[in-house]
This record gives structure tokens, sequence and C-alpha cells, in this order.
């Protein structure tokens, strides 16, 4: 150990400062415990979800809508940020084959859009898939897909955009994934308008999600000021580099930041740090086989080249999947659609240009520079941009941002549940931190319930694991009257 080594004592360690571990800082406050100290090798709290700024123009990391159908994590939210927290009317759309799509599809919109061939080509896929369809059988996404909707619409609306966010094929991609995530899209419209039936559009929420005013990180940020207020400690940027086993009990985690490191002793942890990397860095390491399934799982990384553009009515859209295959970008997001106060300067637009990545990958790699060209002359290419409006531009990288699904993954991942389980006094929580493909209310509610857990509050202690992902209310879940 160092000689610049500082030791820290707290009742209650929050390892990260996302959605989760401020979910836990917000209960605890509110629970009257001070003794707490959270940790994030960042500088901005909200990890996934924080607001990164350049000369006063915001940029979330990829877009980042609010909207839940958790009563509590609603009114959380509503009470964080008040006025602050706006609805906003979503349009969002597909770009393909030079054309933007309604996202959700909808039949009248995407089949005229399609061309008579390809709509003919897509409704006789659909029907052939109908007559013969049994969901069920399906192991992996292409093929759930393709028996729900049809071989040409799985092509045109769900292959390509799938395979760049997960940088795999969709037949390695396992089928509760697509049953999971797509069940919502109003695909059946696609055949009901076909044939002549109107299908009415119902109020979903879908068209409407609210939004802070400065960014999804300020959603964040005003949660770590409350938590701080209430006597929470941030020690911030510190990264958790280290984890001291006693036992079966986590006796200190060791931080290194600017500052020096330190040793943060504590008799509670809550970890919102993905999960391969905790049980990775814990000394003595946990048995072979949890280290094995720890190295089986993996994240998808992610980049945006953020681009600060010098005019306005670019396009309409809050945001835009890119399924066209010759460009690399999945999704574009203009931000002064989501609040205009995210432009740092009237008449200018905060554009960000999303690239699925993984670190071995040649783009991560690439100097910024040459990012935020390449990225300027694919929106060139897509005729989306004139090159020369673009005033100026930088990269975010974020690694473990999506835990994979592949096909199979379920072995390794009861291996790792297990050797977490085995800590006495640390709880996961979060979306790295579960290995769980979480939205921000999934993550800000596992921090609630890990910290009711560690109070032993009414109904506790509750099952993390279980806390439901069921996304698919993203695209169909009502809004209420
Ligand atoms: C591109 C993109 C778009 C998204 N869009 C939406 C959306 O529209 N709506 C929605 O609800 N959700 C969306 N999400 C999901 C949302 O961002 C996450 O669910 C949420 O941020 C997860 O919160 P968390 O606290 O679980 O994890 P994180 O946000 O990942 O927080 C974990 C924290 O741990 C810190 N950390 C990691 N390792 C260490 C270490 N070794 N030492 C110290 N600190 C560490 C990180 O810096 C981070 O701050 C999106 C995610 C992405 C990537």
């Amino acid at each position: 150990m160092s000689r610049e080594t500082v030791t820290k004592r707290c009742e209650i360690a929050i390892l990260g400062a996302g959605p989760a571990g401020l979910g836990a800082a917000w209960e605890l406050a509110r629970q009257g415990r001070r003794d707490v100290i959270v940790v994030d090798r960042n500088t901005r709290p909200g990890g996934l979800a924080r607001t990164e700024q350049q000369d006063g123009h915001r940029f979330d990391v990829g877009p980042h809508r609010f909207f839940t159908p958790n009563k509590e994590v609603d009114a959380l939210w509503h009470e964080v940020l008040g006025a602050d927290f706006r609805p906003v009317q979503r349009l969002t759309r597909i770009y393909y084959r030079e054309k933007f799509f309604l996202y959700p599809v909808s039949a009248l919109d995407a089949l005229p859009k399609l061309g008579p061939v390809q709509a003919a080509w897509a409704l006789a896929s659909y029907a052939a898939a109908a007559l013969t369809r049994d969901p069920a059988r399906a192991t992996t996404f292409e093929e759930w897909v393709s028996a729900q909707f049809g071989r040409k619409l799985y092509e045109s609306f769900f292959k390509t955009y799938t395979e760049k966010v997960w940088g795999i094929p969709c037949n390695q991609i396992g089928a509760a994934w697509a049953s999971q995530r797509i069940k919502g899209l109003d695909l059946w419209g696609v055949a009901k308008n076909a044939v002549g039936a109107l299908a009415r559009k119902p109020k979903t929420l879908a068209d409407e999600f609210d939004y802070p005013t400065l960014g999804a990180g300020q959603m964040y940020e005003r949660m770590a000021e409350r938590a701080t207020a209430a006597g929470h400690t941030f020690l911030m940027p510190a990264e958790v580099v280290g984890a001291e086993l006693d036992g079966p009990c986590l006796r200190a985690v060791t931080l290194a930041g600017p500052g020096g490191r330190v040793r943060l002793e504590a008799g509670q942890f809550i970890t919102t740090l993905p999960i391969t990397r905790f049980l990775t860095l814990l000394s003595p390491p946990p048995a072979d086989e949890a280290v094995r399934a720890c190295s089986e799982l993996y994240y998808r990384d992610h980049l945006t080249v953020n681009l600060v553009v010098g005019k306005t009515g670019l396009f309409p859209d809050q945001w835009i999947y890119v399924h066209a295959p010759e460009v690399q970008m999945a999704r574009l997001a203009n931000y002064l659609n989501f609040s205009p106060a995210m432009a740092g300067r009237p008449g200018t637009t905060p554009l960000s240009v999303e690239y699925f990545v993984f670190r071995k990958d040649p783009l991560w790699a690439r100097p910024d520079g040459e990012l935020v060209a390449f990225a300027v002359d694919e929106l060139r290419r897509m005729k989306l941009l004139d090159p020369a409006a673009v005033e100026q531009g930088f990269v975010v990288r974020e690694t473990d941002s999506y835990p994979t699904y592949y096909l199979g993954f379920e072995g390794a991942y009861a291996k790792v549940q297990a050797a977490m389980d085995g800590l006495q006094n640390v709880l996961p929580a979060g979306r790295g931190g579960m290995y769980k493909y979480n939205n921000m209310d999934h993550s800000l509610y596992s921090g609630l319930l890990a910290a009711r857990n560690v109070l032993g509050a009414p109904g506790a202690p509750f099952d993390l694991w279980k806390i439901n992902i069921d996304a698919e209310y993203h695209e169909s879940a009502s809004r209420g009257p």
C-alpha cells in the first residue's frame, strides 16, 4: 500500500452514482441515514444517464427519455425536478433505403414507402409466417422475429439495427430477448391495414415522454445535491480498483483518484459497478468457476460523436434509428427537439451520433478528430447535414453499456449471481451491477429496494434479481386517462 493511501470509514458505501446508486442514496437520505459515502469514477453523477456539456451545449450519452409504469419512480422524478420535468411529444423514425419510416412501424406509413414490390413481398412473407407461426419453438432472435412478422419485415426493420447494437448476428441472440423487447411494435397493424381494417392508434407512452429542461443528467445531479444536503459524501472522481474480503464479508474497497488512493471501509456496500468487473476486483478472488463465468459474460461498449451544428431545423425527430447498412451509425439524436435549453446558443443544434462498438474494435481507438470527421461524412452521405454547418465536435466513450444476452448466457449468469449472493454485506443494484438490460426506472427502483433491504424496511428483503425488465411497456403501455 502506497504512503499516500488514506482510510475513510462509513456505515454504508454506494459504488456508482448512476440512477441505481442515487436511488439508494435517495432512500437512505429519506430515512435519515447520513453516514453514507457514494463513489464514482466520473466527475458528474448520472452514469449512463448523465449529461455532458461543451461550451454550454448539452448532450446525453445517447437519447434518454423518461417514462415508467412504476408510480413510485414517476412521483420521485417529478418531486426531484418539479417544473423542470416536462412532457415532450415524441417523434422517432427509422432511416432505411434513404426514407424515414415511423417508429413504431405503422402500415399506412410503411407500405407505400417500401414501394409496391417490397410491400407485396413483406405481406407475402408475413402471411407465410402467419400460417406456420410457432414462436414458442424459436430459440434465436432471428427465428422469433421471422416467425412473428415474416422474413422480409425482419430483414427490413430488425436485422441490421439489432446487429449494429449487439455486434453479433441475430441468430446468436436469444429468442427471449426478442419476445421481451419488441412485443409492442405495431406490426399487426401492417397486416390489418393491408386488408383495409382501420387500426386506430391508441394513446400510448410511445407518443409522449417526460424530459428534464437541462438533459437527463439534470435529474441525477439534483438527486446528488439533495443527498449531499442530507449529509452524504460524494467521492468523485474515484475509481474502485480493489476490494478486500474478510471471509464472506467485504471489508473495504480501494479507490484511485486525482488525490491519490483511499481505502474505504464500510459495514455495508451497495454496488452498481459492472458485476463482472466488481467480482474480479475481489481479493481473495472468487472460486475459479465464478471467475470463468465472469469472463464469459460481456457488455457492448458505446461511443457518441457529439456535434454542435450552427443551424436549426435539421429534422423534427428526437432521435432516428439508422437501419441503413451503408453507414455504421446506429442512432442519431437531436437534443434541441428534447428541450430548447440543450442548445448553448440560439441558432445552434446539439446533435449526437451513436456507434455501438467493442473496445477491441478499430473504431473505438480512432482519434477523436477522425471520429468527428467520420460521423459528419456519414451524415453528409445520408443528406442530413451540410458539413460546413458543423462548428465543433467531441467524443464520449462509454464502456460496459449494454449487458449482452447472447444465446446461452444464462449458465454463466447463474454462476455470477451465485457468487454475488455469497457476499454477506454487499447488495448489487442497477444495469451493469446486475447484468440486466435496465432502463433508468428499473435501475433507480433497484437502488431504492437495495436501500430498503439494508434498512430492513417493511416488506424487506426484496429479491432484487426479480425486478422486472419488461421493457415492452415502453412502446405499448397506456399513460392513463
Ligand atoms: C445509449 C443509451 C440510451 C439509453 N436510453 C434510455 C432511455 O431512453 N430511457 C431509459 O429509461 N433508459 C435508457 N438507457 C438506460 C439507462 O442509461 C440506464 O438504465 C441507467 O443509466 C442505469 O443506471 P445504473 O445506475 O444502473 O448504471 P450506470 O448508469 O451505468 O451507473 C453506474 C455508475 O458506476 C460507475 N462506475 C463503473 N465502474 C466504476 C468503478 N470501477 N469505480 C467507480 N465507479 C464506477 C460509472 O461511472 C457509473 O456512473 C439508455 C442507455 C444507453 C447506454
